[in-house]
């Protein structure tokens, strides 16, 4: 079929016409710094206003009780442990999206299309360039290693970023092995579980320890930080992504995500931000604005992630972690992480 200029440029039109006074409603855990510039570029192509309710916490109590009189159209957060938690509530509207589906792969979104991921974000081990040698740790397995007797510091086990890693464990060792693991881990810490990820960056740069497991955003935060100080912490680690031997899982990864409202009055709208956040222009903004990694696996990873070490990610089902984050939970309180 042969197209003529004025019909090619309608359909143009049609696919990014502004929908006047179309509006979406957004509940998000994500701060504004990093949302606000998709948001923009999203109205610009759309029209689609955008409205966010930004909170650290209780957003999914708070659709829970706003029922269907919620104005929420689109859920976004980080971790997997928190949309799960979403769509554990049945909070989550189940969406088809061509876009989606050719956008994000399998293992990074919800079995039935209730939550897709946007970005991915690894756990990596960090160590003091002076004090431990270049690949003297490869895999997360030697943090239960006696000779790091007191050297390691940690956030506690409680918190979702390490409760995901340790159920990614107990899903490739098993939860006996796990646990074995978590409770040398605990035994080889320098100090009790305490801080954030950059904390332990800094208890590294000062010498408390040597060894501490992050989010490789973190590097890049401080890396980039207007602060000196935070820049000299950065400088003083080395960056590990664990797990790559040719046989080995590769490095634990964790998700950014969203998912649309389950009464969400402006489905349409919700779902073309979802589709937009997964399109290649905005999987390269979370590298430029807050280092984390497309999830389109058509998006190469920006040249700064690039810089930091290439890496396999473990390609367990996002979901399988999810599942696994109560039985992670216990072990975490047996050992006292
Ligand atoms: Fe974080």
């Amino acid at each position: 079929m042969k197209l003529s200029l004025s019909s090619v440029l309608a359909l143009l039109f049609l696919s990014t016409s502004v929908v006047i006074g179309a509006e979406v409603n957004i509940y998000s855990h994500r701060q504004p710094f990093l949302i606000n510039p998709f948001l923009e570029k999203f109205t610009e192509e759309t029209g689609i206003k955008t409205n966010v309710v930004y909170a650290t916490k209780g957003l999914a109590q708070r659709l829970k009780a706003e029922g269907k009189n919620s104005p929420a159209d689109v859920i976004l957060t980080v971790d997997i442990g928190r949309l799960y938690i979403y769509d554990d509530l049945d909070l989550l509207a189940s969406i088809e999206s061509a876009v989606l589906d050719r956008n994000i792969p399998q293992n990074l979104k919800s079995p039935d299309n209730k939550w897709f991921a946007l970005s991915k974000r690894s756990r990596i081990i960090v160590t003091s360039k002076e004090r431990v040698k270049e690949g003297q740790i490869t895999k997360i397995e030697e943090l239960a290693k006696d000779e790091w007797k007191e050297k390691i510091c940690s956030r506690p086990g409680s918190h979702i970023y390490n409760r995901a890693l340790l159920a990614s464990l107990i899903l490739s060792l098993g939860e006996k092995a796990a646990e074995e693991w978590a409770k040398k881990f605990v035994g080889n810490l320098a100090r009790r579980p305490q801080g954030n990820d950059r904390a332990q960056v800094k208890a590294i740069f000062e010498g408390q320890c040597d060894i501490a497991l992050i989010n490789n955003y973190y590097f890049g935060k401080l890396k980039y930080s207007d602060d000196p100080k935070k820049r000299e912490w950065a400088e003083s680690i080395r960056l590990i992504f664990p797990n790559q031997g040719v046989n080995d899982r590769g490095a634990h990864i964790n998700i950014s995500g969203g998912g649309v409202a389950k009464y969400s009055k402006n489905k349409k709208e919700a779902v073309a931000l979802l589709e937009f956040l997964s399109k290649e222009e905005s999987q390269k903004m979370y590298g430029d604005i807050n280092f984390e990694y497309p999830v389109n696996p058509r998006v190469e990873t920006t040249d700064e992630l690039k810089s930091w070490g290439s890496f396999k990610s473990d390609n367990l089902p996002i979901i399988s972690i999810a599942k696994k984050a109560y039985d992670a939970q216990k072990i975490i309180d047996r050992v006292g992480w």
